[in-house]
């Protein structure tokens, strides 16, 4: 018998925009963003239009 669905394993993780803490189902990636719920779903509806994920983090580069 498996029950592997059933305890999963939570990591703690700071919001990268709001700063709450919150439990992420994957192990945090340090160079990428980590949001709680509440931002993900509001950055979700930002993104609605234009498709794709655009970084609004980190230097921007002019340069090009
Ligand atoms: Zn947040």
């Amino acid at each position: 018998m498996m029950k592997d669905n059933e305890n999963r394993k939570m990591y703690k993780a700071t919001c990268s925009e709001c700063g709450a803490e919150t439990e992420v189902p994957f192990e945090p990636d340090p160079s990428r963003p980590v949001f709680c719920r509440d931002c993900f779903m509001k950055k979700r509806n930002n993104n609605r239009r234009g498709g794709g994920f655009s970084r609004d983090r980190g230097p921007r580069r002019d340069d090009y």
